[in-house]
């Protein structure tokens, strides 16, 4: 049994690596007694509102009763069982789901452990796709700056450059091709340079691209960006145009973050594939599914290898499928007009940090809402100063964001915007 009285700071600090920490000089971590909906309880006595979900997952709080119900539910029936040969209600559950809210089209399901897997398995996908039809030089991956796809070795490969700091893996990571990132703004007007940029470059490297790979309308731990959807709909078209397949990585973006069910319903674009996951579970557990259409999974199939080439040991894990059920059910009762007074509160609370001489620019989408500063901040210091003032808030470079949790209410989210620029000026 865990000793849950205790929790051992000078094991974790010598023995545990934490995210994208030092082993040298580690950033301090904070010990969790607890999470109760909004609310994450530290061991030292704050009780936090979260503005984090956990990096997008926990749309729906923690502790949240219907999924714990579901999890429990789950486990006494099984927790898991293979995939391979076997199936099971809480997998065929999601599909149907799934088909119910997925862009038209998209209709044939693949599971996997988290986002960057998804996005791994998408670009094998794109690799068989385009090697079924002959069409064998076709391999490498487009895709704009800013964006972020992953940790693993192909996902790394399309993030960018610069922030995923490609020049450590010098020599190893694919060589794929990038295209400048679309001007910031949700509004902004469609630039004509830009677009016959675009247009030359993927006309260039047709026949050595599978797939354009990007984030739709907001790009996450690139640069917190939002662009105008209607670049995507200029994308698609080129796509088309061009015989290359289009992967939409809505990773981040899906179950309404930015105001629609998905991002992709910024636009009019289907695209061939596309990659969900984090808040998939309500944020309860790592999950993730790659979706495409009938038409590129059978071409993948009818491949030389008969079959697409990925089977994960907890494909379809029965606890996860379940929990993605029940977030879906959850997320449906509750409506996306939720998102929408989330996104107008943050609109006005946030607003008041553009008087700041240090920030540089606010922005909100649905329920993403933005700082970016125009110096990188301390992440310790300003980490530090949001527990000491009762918000969790994990900045990075410049920015300073919040993705709360749907679950949060209007005073509570005015509290969380109200402190967070209390702490930033
Ligand atoms: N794609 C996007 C857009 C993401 O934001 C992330 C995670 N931050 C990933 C992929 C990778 O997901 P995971 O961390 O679950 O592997």
């Amino acid at each position: 049994m865990v000793n849950y009285e205790e929790i051992d700071l000078k094991i974790d600090r010598e023995h545990l690596w934490h995210p994208y920490t030092s082993t040298i000089n580690p950033l301090p971590v904070y010990p969790v007694e607890k999470a109760d909906g909004v609310y994450i309880y530290l061991k030292t006595g704050e009780k936090l509102i979260d503005g984090m979900s956990s990096w997008w997952a926990a749309i729906h709080g923690y502790n949240n009763s219907r999924l714990n119900a579901a999890m429990t539910r789950q486990m006494q029936h099984m927790s898991h069982v293979m995939f391979g040969g076997l199936t099971h209600a809480p997998a065929v559950g999601l599909a149907k789901r799934l088909l119910k809210v997925l862009p038209r089209g998209l209709d044939k399901i693949f599971y996997s452990d988290s986002g960057s897997v998804a996005v791994e398995v998408a670009m094998k996908m794109a690799i068989q796709y385009q090697s079924s039809r002959g069409k064998t030089t076709k391999t490498a991956f487009m895709t704009t700056r800013s964006g972020y796809h992953g940790d693993t070795w192909n996902a790394m490969s399309v993030c960018d450059p610069t922030t995923g700091m490609h020049s450590i893996f010098n020599g190893r990571l694919s060589v794929q091709y990038f295209i400048p990132a679309f001007p910031m703004d949700y509004d902004a007007p469609i630039d004509a340079a830009v677009v016959a940029n675009m247009e030359r470059e993927i006309s260039e490297k047709a026949d050595q691209i599978a797939a354009f790979i990007l984030e739709p309308v907001v790009q996450g731990a690139g640069g917190m960006r939002f662009y105008n959807p209607e670049y995507l709909n200029i994308l698609y078209s080129l796509c088309k145009k061009y015989d290359i397949l289009l992967i939409f990585d809505e990773i981040a973006t899906g179950f309404g973050r930015t105001g629609r069910y998905w991002a992709t319903n910024h636009t009019n674009v289907v695209p061939d594939i596309m990659c969900i996951g984090k808040a998939i579970t309500g944020g309860y557990m790592s999950f993730a599914a790659t979706i495409t259409t009938t038409q590129v999974a059978d071409t993948v199939c009818a491949g030389e290898a008969g079959c697409f080439m990925h089977g994960p040991t907890f494909m379809g894990n029965p606890m996860a499928c379940a929990l993605a059920c029940e977030s879906m059910d959850i997320l449906s009762d509750m409506g996306l007009e939720k998102i929408s007074t989330m996104e107008k509160i943050m609109r006005e609370e946030l607003h008041n940090a553009e008087k700041l001489t240090s920030v540089a620019d606010v922005r909100v989408l649905g329920a993403i809402g933005v700082i970016e500063m125009k110096e990188p901040v301390d992440m310790a210091v300003l980490q530090r100063k949001f527990v000491s003032t009762g918000i969790w808030v994990r900045p990075f470079g410049r920015l300073v964001y919040i993705m709360p949790q749907y679950i949060i209410t209007e005073e509570e989210l005015r509290t969380l915007c109200r402190k967070m620029i209390e702490v930033i000026s």
